[in-house]
């Protein structure tokens, strides 16, 4: 992976080489951070970028910080506007990936999270798949557990408990499986590593409710916005089962990385007809169009960057 060119580092864009942290930081010893994660979308006919729903992302990243106790000085508005401004320093012309951080910067030791400072940064890079296979993902039930609200709490995008999704992709990918799905310590299904999840079955849409220890996923909302209203098939939230999965017609992940990766196969069993369904596939070229800011309906979606 090429490394960006520039970090917006302690107030500033400056070179991302000079963005720079000591080993003693207290985030990155004891995961005391929270992250986020936004794509950026090139239109090549229009010679723009467009960075989708920043405002929604930025509003959950402050939001994530505050379960930290750590207080982020700007605005969505002017995390947005910074974004921007290191989006242009890029000069970038593709497809491009976001990642603002808020971390405990203090060189201490001692576990907690009172009386600490914290620092705000953000990069950009390059950006194209995220699971390659993202028309006929094979997945399967992971091993591990979800974290739990009273644990570390999943709607938190603290990078702590991303050691959790660590454990549930790695298992995957040793398996040979393109991605994990991950059940809740009640044993339902969460969500994937990093992405939400909907099923379809009998001409209804369901996906775990907020309550499931999921992360509220910006493309989740989307998504579901989209599928009742261009798609016209109902959404239901509810709890669900491991062995629904295995019976559902369609089932596809969604999130910022993955965008909407249909899967085919599920511990080895195939899902529906075998290939991606038509709600994936119809829900891929909206979400696809809307991205690119070809869709003139969903423009509020899209901050251009140029
Ligand atoms: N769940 C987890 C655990 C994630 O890390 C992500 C990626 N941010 C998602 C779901 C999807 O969220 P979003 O659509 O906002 O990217």
């Amino acid at each position: 992976m090429d490394l960006p060119r520039y970090a917006y580092f302690h107030g500033q864009i400056i070179p991302y080489s000079e963005a720079r942290v000591g080993v003693l930081t207290h985030a990155l010893n004891y995961g005391t951070a929270v992250f986020g994660g936004l794509r950026a979308y090139w239109n090549a006919e229009e010679e723009q970028l467009y960075l989708f729903r920043p405002l929604d992302h930025f509003k959950r990243f402050i939001g994530s910080a505050k379960l930290l106790l750590m207080e982020i000085d700007q605005t969505p508005e002017e995390l947005t506007q910074i974004a921007v401004a290191l989006l242009r320093q890029e000069a970038y012309r593709c497809n491009v990936y976001v990642r603002p951080l808020a971390y405990k910067s203090d060189e201490v030791i001692g576990v907690r999270l009172h009386n600490l400072a914290h620092e705000l940064s953000i990069v950009s890079i390059p950006f194209e798949l995220y699971v390659t296979n993202d028309t006929s993902a094979h997945v399967m039930f992971s091993s591990w557990r979800r974290v739990d609200d009273n644990m570390i709490p999943a709607r938190g995008k603290i990078s702590g408990a991303y050691a959790n999704s660590s454990f549930i992709k790695t298992e995957a990918i040793q398996a040979g499986f393109d991605e994990a799905l991950v059940l809740t310590q009640e044993g339902h299904v969460s969500e994937g590593s990093a992405m939400n999840i909907f099923m379809v079955r009998d001409g209804v849409v369901a996906t775990p409710p907020i309550t499931e220890n999921i992360l509220e996923g910006i493309t989740r909302k989307s998504v579901m916005k989209l599928l009742t209203d261009e798609i016209g098939i109902p959404v239901v939230e509810r709890p669900i089962d491991r062995t629904e999965v295995y019976l559902c017609d369609e089932f596809f992940m969604t999130g910022t990385a993955a965008q909407v990766t249909a899967v085919t196969r599920v511990d080895h069993r195939p899902i529906g007809t075998r290939v991606m369904g038509p709600v994936a596939a119809q829900l891929r070229q909206i979400f696809s169009d809307i991205c690119h800011g070809r869709h003139p309906k969903y423009h509020h979606w899209n901050t251009p960057v140029y």
